[in-house]
């Protein structure tokens, strides 16, 4: 049997979908999940990515990954895997668009700050999660069509949204978040979509990083895979300028990454002998997946993004303004709010700020608390 017939059944199917939460005719010329991508892209929530931080904040420079080029790039890197493993590319690039709707103005730091604030006035809430918030908005808060809040999104898209959710807040989620409770995988094109997001994050990271001044390339080569693609390059292009090698071992290291990803869930999917996506629903772990070579080096590209990057002590200064911002405009919206411990009003406060942009929730602190906060100075230059 060929590779396509054997992997193709595997996949998520369209016209087996398990359907939406408020039934519709089905649209015309469309997939069920193609119209869920239309419905992500024309949602505001997609929109405000734009203007939501990855790593550098908003004002830091033109040329950093937003949360919007960062989910273009995560579909990208996705789609070109769905591709050659004959898995579902609407689906895939659903998920892949719609994976960080949920993040709040400055990125881990602000979910970061979030959580810490909706935990200290409510200590048995769930916090704030942006995996969470995503299916929230998609759920609930878009609200743009007549007959139903939310997007009203195709089961196997929300049910990919959903990356990580705890135990506690799975009971209140229902079918959608039971792999949560009773173990199980979601579909393939959702595994891939959670790995697309890793693949994206660590290049493009550490491709900002070096654009900063962050992060020095002599550094990053002592990870085994840059260091293969260093080889390559400068043997191929001994004389080329240090931009383009910086770029070409870059984008030779993503390759890399995907050629493994394919080729080790392949080999994956053919051991587990596997006949329907309920098969791998339910089997005992994820399928696609790295090698263990590969595995490592992304470990160790990881811990040194962490090191020499996300605590850099320049990201590290910006990161306390950011999470300093968010807790005022937390405690300033409990304080003005008479239902200080209404677990629905704090719910939507949480809504609220974390709908926000960056440069909105900057100018609405800077409206509310004039000169309480100085931003320190960008820390690239581009
Ligand atoms: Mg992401």
């Amino acid at each position: 049997m060929s590779t396509k017939l054997n992997l193709s059944i595997l996949s998520a199917n369209s016209s087996s979908s398990k359907g939406r939460r408020f039934e519709e005719p089905s649209s015309e010329g469309r997939t069920n999940f193609q119209r869920d991508r239309d419905r992500i892209l024309h949602s505001s929530a997609f929109r405000r990515l734009m203007h939501k931080t990855q790593v550098f904040i908003n004002h830091e420079g033109d040329l950093f990954r937003t949360r919007l080029t960062h989910s273009l790039e995560v579909s990208q890197i996705a789609r070109t895997c769905a591709r050659r493993l004959y898995l579902n590319e609407d689906l895939t690039e659903a998920l892949c668009l719609s994976h960080d709707l949920g993040h709040t103005p400055f990125g881990h730091a602000g979910q970061f700050a979030l959580n810490r604030c909706m935990k200290k006035i409510d200590s048995i809430s769930n916090g704030f999660e942006h995996n969470i918030q995503s299916l929230r908005i998609v759920d609930l808060l878009e609200r743009k069509y007549a007959k139903f809040d939310g997007l009203n999104l195709s089961f196997e898209t929300r049910e990919g949204i959903l990356k990580r959710c705890s135990k506690n807040a799975a009971k209140k989620l229902g079918d959608v978040a039971k792999r949560f409770i009773d173990g199980g995988n979601p579909s393939l094109e959702a595994q891939l979509a959670n790995l697309a997001d890793e693949v994206a994050y660590n290049h493009h990271d550490l491709d900002d990083g070096l654009r900063a001044g962050l992060l020095c390339l002599d550094d990053v080569l002592h990870i085994p895979t840059a260091m293969e693609q260093a080889t390559i390059v400068d043997e191929l292009y001994p004389d080329i300028e240090k931009n383009r090698r910086q770029s070409e071992i870059i984008r030779r290291m993503i390759s890399a990454q995907v050629d493994d990803l394919v080729l080790t869930s392949i080999s994956n999917l053919h051991n587990a002998n596997l006949y329907s996506i309920e098969d791998v629903r339910t089997f005992s772990k994820p399928l696609v997946g790295f090698s263990s070579y590969m595995k490592e080096n992304v470990s160790k590209l990881k811990k040194f993004l962490h090191d020499q990057m996300y605590k850099h002590p320049s990201v590290m200064e910006m990161t306390s303004v950011a999470e300093e911002v968010i807790e005022n405009l937390f405690f300033k919206m409990i304080n003005d709010s008479k239902e200080h411990y209404d677990v629905k009003r704090l719910r939507v406060i949480a809504d609220t700020i974390a709908a926000m942009t960056d440069r909105h929730a900057a100018s609405l602190h800077e409206k509310w608390f004039p000169k309480k906060v100085i931003w320190p100075s960008p820390v690239g230059f581009v």
